[in-house]
């Protein structure tokens, strides 16, 4: 058995403390081999590992509670993971510790449509739920891109957005209730299934926690009735500034599209080599535009957003006239970070937002860290809500260029920081950006953070050296080259 030394002098007596949570899941659901604890040692952000003591996968509420309590007792970190598709390093176990699995909890527990209202555990894949109410006229509206992976929980932990979110807003607007087990072992239940809850929005304050405050075992969701009629557009630019200023005078005209997605010309030539979307390769942006609900009230809409698009000089203006063409504008989009790797062996993928006016300005100055570090970034992003996903191109092959793509990455957030924007549009700080805190929040500022979460979590167990910068839990990084290699079949 394998427990890797943890930084605080967590004392960890092995055999009792493994027999202690083998009897709370079952044997079967434990993994402690070397090699089966190896395949969980990172999430999507593969250049920072770590290898877990143990691995569970419980079933209900009472064994996650029952696996804390053990974990407090023996002083062992303890880190809960979804699909680990997040991309700032948060599902990691660096520290060690026992790593929480929620595959077996990914039961969709009730479907209340006349309330619009769905039970769910935190492993329901997020479109496996959307599938499931379709045909009954109800979706669940935050869609991450990874959504035909990542787990509702995850999303929860992250406050995940999407395409979609511009309009239908981020997840935090679609969780009504969460039960959640909390460092202490003991269960609590924040939120309500009703539109107002009394009291301090606690639910509200542990979303976006990361996995550092409590264990999320079961959530209420809000469902989304599915749209009357859908209208998707593409605006062709010769100027990725003119597409940009496109963004912010449709949103300056009063209209909030349901999707709002900006795609430059590396991106164009990835896509268009790999997926054939039918975007014009000759130009510098495109723009993805969706527009959903009454077709009365789409109509002037979408006149609205063609008229800003012209007097912004695009050189052209489609729109899908059937579902099939919708499909194809979407896969160029859904498909961008797969094909990316006919234009270079690895990418590495950051989110920061920034207002909306600053886009054209940011971009600009994304190029040039870029030139400063002689590597390339390519831009696709949720650009109705300024969240930017620059993508740093390099070889992982060639050395030193890694080091150079994260440094790079480093001064692409701070630009970001500088344009009035946040470290993080949607994936969270994890411990990627964890450094990058002191750059966005100021000394009193992140000691509040410290101090609630010590409150909280006493012994400092729940995902520790993550999202809140601690001077004690800095662990050593391990490199291990690429930060997304191609070929993985995912798609953002
Ligand atoms: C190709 C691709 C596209 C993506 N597109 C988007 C996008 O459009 N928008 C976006 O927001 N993100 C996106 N992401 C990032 C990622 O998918 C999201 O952050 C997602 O919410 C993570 O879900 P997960 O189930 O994989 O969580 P994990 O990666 O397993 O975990 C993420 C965090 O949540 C915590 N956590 C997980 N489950 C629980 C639980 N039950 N209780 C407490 N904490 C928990 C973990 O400890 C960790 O800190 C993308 C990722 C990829 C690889």
């Amino acid at each position: 058995m394998f427990i890797q030394e943890a930084p605080r002098g967590f004392e960890v007596d092995s055999a009792g403390f493994i027999q202690k949570l083998t009897d709370a899941v079952g044997e079967e659901f434990i993994h402690t081999d070397p090699v089966a604890l190896r395949t969980y040692d990172c999430d999507g952000l593969t250049i920072y590992k770590g290898i877990p003591s143990a691995v569970v996968l419980p079933v209900s509420t009472e064994e996650v509670r029952q696996i804390v309590e053990i974990c407090r007792e023996y002083r062992v970190p303890l880190i809960a993971r979804g699909a680990g598709t997040g991309l700032s390093g948060g599902a990691t176990p660096l520290p060690g510790g026992v790593l929480i699995v929620f595959t077996r909890m990914n039961k969709i527990l009730e479907l209340d449509y006349e309330n619009r209202l769905a039970r769910v555990q935190p492993g329901v894949v997020n479109l496996h739920l959307s599938r499931e109410t379709l045909p009954h006229g109800f979706h669940y509206a935050p869609d991450p891109s990874s959504q035909a992976a990542c787990t509702i929980g995850g999303n929860a932990a992250e406050n995940s957005g999407g395409a979609h979110c511009l309009k239908y807003g981020m997840t935090t607007n679609h969780i009504m209730e969460m039960t959640v087990v909390l460092p202490t072992g003991e269960v609590a239940h924040l939120g309500a299934d009703g539109e107002d809850s009394p009291g301090l929005d606690l639910r509200g304050f542990f979303i976006g926690s990361e996995g550092t405050f409590a264990v999320i075992t079961e959530l209420t969701v809000r469902l989304t009735p599915n749209p009357e009629s859908v209208r998707t557009m593409l605006a062709c630019f010769a100027k990725v500034g003119d597409a940009c200023r496109t963004v912010s005078d449709v949103i300056a005209a009063g209209a909030v599209p349901a999707a709002m997605e900006l795609m430059d010309r590396y991106t164009i030539e990835a896509v268009e080599t790999v997926v054939q979307a039918g975007y014009p390769r000759d130009a510098e942006a495109v723009l993805l535009i969706e527009l959903d609900g009454l077709p009365s009230s789409i109509r002037p809409l979408e006149t609205l957003i063609r008229d800003i698009s012209e007097k912004n000089n695009c050189s052209s203006f489609r729109i899908a006239q059937t579902e099939e063409e919708r499909e194809g504008l979407w896969m160029g989009r859904k498909k961008a970070f797969g094909a990316f790797g006919v234009i270079a062996p690895s990418y590495y993928c950051l989110d920061g937002t920034v207002p909306r006016s600053k886009l054209a300005q940011v971009l600009e100055e994304f190029d040039e860290i870029a030139s400063s570090y002689d590597l390339r970034i390519t831009n696709v992003f949720h650009a109705g809500d300024g969240s930017l996903h620059p993508n740093v191109l390099f070889d992982d092959r060639v050395p030193g260029e890694t080091e150079r793509a994260i440094e790079c990455g480093a001064e692409v957030l701070r630009a970001c920081i500088r344009a009035g924007g946040v470290l993080s549009g949607e994936h969270g700080i994890g411990i990627e950006k964890i450094r990058e805190m002191k750059d966005q929040f100021d000394e009193p500022t992140l000691e509040i953070m410290e101090r609630v979460r010590d409150a909280i979590d006493e012994d400092g167990l729940m995902n520790p050296g993550k999202l809140i910068p601690d001077e004690e839990n800095v662990f050593p990084v391990a490199h291990s080259g690429a930060i997304a290699r191609m070929g993985g079949g995912m798609t953002k």
